[in-house]
């Protein structure tokens, strides 16, 4: 073990105001889908560890259909969305029971929180739930936020946990996300081949790390290693830092805080990007494209500049004003997203025209900037 990464790793605890903990359904679970007691009591005492150090904790769980699954008594995850959501409604209230039952051990109370894709995309709505998490805090109070199965349809989906932690992590202070799976973290090979060793450190993602996640899906979750990595991704590219490490492991967030080498740690890649920007470039789906000459492109990602109409080769897509809409290159690569101040329609007709030729196309000229600077990150 070689002493860099502890002092990496010492000054990110140092840092971290808040441990965004995600948890998988494995970690919570025995092999017969039953939710496992002593893992939730290794978790509460490792939470109250955490706020001990002055630190706040959101939990992002798992396990409402696993649980549901093991409560109903079927014998394999059923395939379809009515009784994947009717075993999620009968998993998570005995999930948030367990939760509350163990912090209150030590003096906290669970608070739940479910949310949907859609909860991130409106502006209001992704607000008050940063505005509740705060208030939770205030009441010395446990989040522990899952996706809303039981109405959660495709449209508006996280897809899986690890997404939905990165979101949440976005909304915090100083955060630090660690990923609790049952595996050890990020192996440069098959994780089950005795000659793979765990990677404990990332300093700069790389997409090819992707082809080192196996993809399996485990029984009771999603995701696998894929999902894991998309959200370090994620994380990593907006200045976070990112831990996976091993859930079952019940001192593991207190060998985090100690620095110790636990895990894979995915260093943030340059300064946090303001809440603003994340949330127009890591939480909305953008509703339509520009296609972008070189010129423009340059100027946006290499010099911050606004989107002129100028630089506009093609638009994709409906849209309307106020909604995002994703900038790609020549040959179709995204690498920024903005809030666009014009709706698709005129966008095409003002599309590689000069800003003085506008009002003589469109009668007005209601903005200069088709995406202002301000409203717009890069992303690649
Ligand atoms: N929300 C799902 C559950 O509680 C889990 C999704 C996931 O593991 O990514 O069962």
């Amino acid at each position: 073990m070689s002493s860099i990464p502890n002092l990496v790793r010492r000054e990110i605890v140092e840092t971290a105001k808040t441990l965004v903990v995600k948890i998988g359904t494995n970690v919570l679970s025995r092999d017969d889908d039953t939710l496992d007691d002593s893992r939730f009591d290794a978790l509460a005492a490792q939470v109250d560890h955490v706020r001990r150090t002055g630190r706040q904790v959101v939990l992002v769980s798992s396990g409402a259909i696993g649980s549901g699954i093991g409560l109903l008594g079927l014998k394999k995850r059923p395939d379809d969305l009515p009784h994947l959501q009717a075993a999620a409604a009968v998993g998570q209230a005995h999930l948030i029971r367990r939760y509350d039952d163990c912090l209150h051990e030590y003096g906290y109370r669970a608070a739940q929180l479910l949310l949907t894709a859609n909860d991130f995309r409106h502006r209001g709505r992704y607000l008050n739930v940063r505005n509740t998490i705060q208030t939770l805090f205030e009441y010395n109070a446990i989040p522990i936020i899952n996706e809303n199965d039981t109405v959660s349809v495709q449209e508006i989906k996280f897809g899986d946990n690890d997404k939905l932690a990165a979101l949440v992590t976005n909304l915090l202070e100083q955060p630090l996300l660690v990923i609790l799976s049952v595996i050890d973290g990020l192996y440069n090979g098959d994780p089950a081949d005795p000659a793979s060793r765990l990677i404990p450190l990332v300093e700069r993602w790389d997409e090819s790390l992707l082809a080192l996640a196996t993809a399996t899906r485990s029984t009771r979750g999603t995701g696998g290693m894929q999902s894991k990595l998309e959200a370090a991704r994620n994380s990593t590219a907006v200045g976070e830092n990112v831990i996976i490490a091993n859930g079952r492991n019940p001192r593991v967030l207190e060998q985090v805080l100690a620095g110790e080498e636990v895990g894979t740690l995915f260093l943030a890649r340059g300064e946090s990007i303001p809440a603003w920007k994340r949330w127009i470039g890591y939480s909305l789906p953008p509703r339509g494209r520009y296609v972008l000459d070189d010129g423009a492109r340059k100027a946006i990602e290499q010099r911050g500049r606004s989107l002129l109409s100028i630089g506009i080769t093609a638009v994709d897509g409906e849209f309307t004003k106020g909604e995002v809409v994703s900038l790609v290159d020549n040959h179709g690569i995204e690498f920024a997203r903005g809030l666009t101040n014009y709706g698709a329609h005129d966008a095409r007709r003002i599309a590689g025209k000069r800003t003085e030729q506008i009002p003589e196309i469109l009668g007005t000229v209601p903005y200069d900037e088709v995406i202002h600077c301000d409203n717009l990150v890069v992303t690649s």
